[in-house]
């Protein structure tokens, strides 16, 4: 359906704002450089006030970068209007026209670009059914679900047929359900339009599920990049473990090394650890645990006391204290399994590839 996928380049990009209270300036985004492949989909995610939404508004051209340079395909389009670019953005209001009909909401872009009656007709009838709205043409917006509305505001975006589709937060006013439906329809979407997709949320779960590669940002800093499985498995630091998923950090020391795998000291337990090519500087160094990374056990690597065991139906939470630090553990499917109490003493069973050392 687009005419063609593009890819985005972000080369050195920094955006510099005046604090309203300090009126000192300060990098919203700073020194980020990015290449988007034609035809991916890219989450832009982290905390409110990350800078996300200013990365998005300066790919639109709604905002300029202070430094860098912007490229979609192989063209510079820092001094092109948000008009001229091949660009469309979904934005989280919708942003429909309220008094007209679907069609019309639809259609309204297309006119504007003064294409004849005919090929308008074609390109909305196409685009209603990718987004899944045949027989809504004649409905006023303001009378649909927030669902139809979304799926109305994508379609005008679609219909356009840009070379990058933008998404501002675009599931945010949906109740909880309708979320997890609406994200799956629109991958389906972007993928059948084969067209290249940022998408900005603060969800890591919409982020995971949706996207080829996600962009972590912190404080205006990009923090990293990659797959969901990149991200959650290999994070680079513990910004980005603890917000993507839940992460335990173990401190250690490395006690010395045998064969290929390395013997880290936690609180005066030796336990191995495969050689991933890590590098120790100064022989200190962060376990990251992941929460389903692990088991309870009767004998194991670590020694703990539990503190807190809940039933959560798919799985069993514990929470347990290894000397001063308290781990969460998630035993999936416990119904089978031994289940511990508050105060038992118990070992924290962990398989050594499931674990991450920073
Ligand atoms: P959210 O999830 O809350 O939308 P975000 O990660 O998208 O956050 P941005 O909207 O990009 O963050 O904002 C980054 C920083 O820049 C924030 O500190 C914000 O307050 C500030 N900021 C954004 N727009 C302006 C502006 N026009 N003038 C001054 N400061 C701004």
């Amino acid at each position: 359906m687009a005419k063609e996928k593009k890819g985005v380049r972000l080369e050195h990009v920094s955006k510099i704002y005046k604090d309203p209270k300090t009126r000192k300036d300060f990098y919203a985004v700073h020194d980020v450089s990015l290449d988007i492949k034609p035809g991916s989909f890219v989450t832009l995610l982290g905390p409110s006030g990350c800078g996300k939404t200013t990365i998005l508004r300066m790919i639109a051209g709604f905002e300029s970068p202070d430094e860098g340079e912007i490229y979609l395909g192989d063209e510079a389009i820092n001094a092109i209007t948000p008009n001229k670019r091949d660009t469309a953005m979904v934005f989280q209001s919708y942003a429909l026209l309220p008094h007209y009909n679907v069609y019309d909401n639809i259609a309204y872009g297309l006119k504007l670009r003064k294409l004849d009656k005919e090929t308008i007709r074609r390109k909305v009838t196409d685009i209603l059914a990718l987004v899944g709205l045949e027989g809504s043409e004649s409905r006023m917006t303001n009378q649909l679900s927030g669902g139809q509305q979304q799926r109305v505001a994508l379609a005008r975006a679609l219909v356009l047929e840009p070379g990058v589709l933008l998404f501002d937060e675009p599931l945010s006013n949906l109740d909880a359900k309708l979320r997890v439906s609406m994200r799956t329809e629109i991958r389906r979407i972007q993928q059948e339009a084969g067209i290249t997709a940022i998408y900005v949320t603060h969800d890591q779960s919409e982020a995971m599920a949706i996207s080829d590669q996600i962009i972590i940002m912190e404080k205006g800093v990009k923090a990293q990049v990659g797959s969901p499985q990149e991200i959650y498995y290999q994070p680079v630091n513990e910004f980005v473990a603890d917000f993507i998923g839940e992460a335990n950090f173990l401190r250690g020391h490395v006690a010395g090394k045998t064969g290929d795998k390395y013997l880290i000291n936690i609180d005066n337990n030796i336990v191995e650890i495969p050689d991933n090519g890590y590098s120790f500087e100064g022989g200190d160094c962060t376990v990251v645990l992941r929460p389903e990374g692990a088991v309870l056990a009767d004998a194991g690597q670590l020694p703990c006391e539990v503190i807190l065991s809940c039933f959560m139906g798919s799985y069993q939470n514990y929470h347990v204290m290894v000397g001063d630090t308290m781990i969460k553990i998630s035993v999936f499917n416990p119904k089978n399994k031994k289940i511990y109490e508050v105060g038992d003493k118990a070992y924290v069973v962990f398989d050594e590839n499931s674990i991450h050392i920073l």
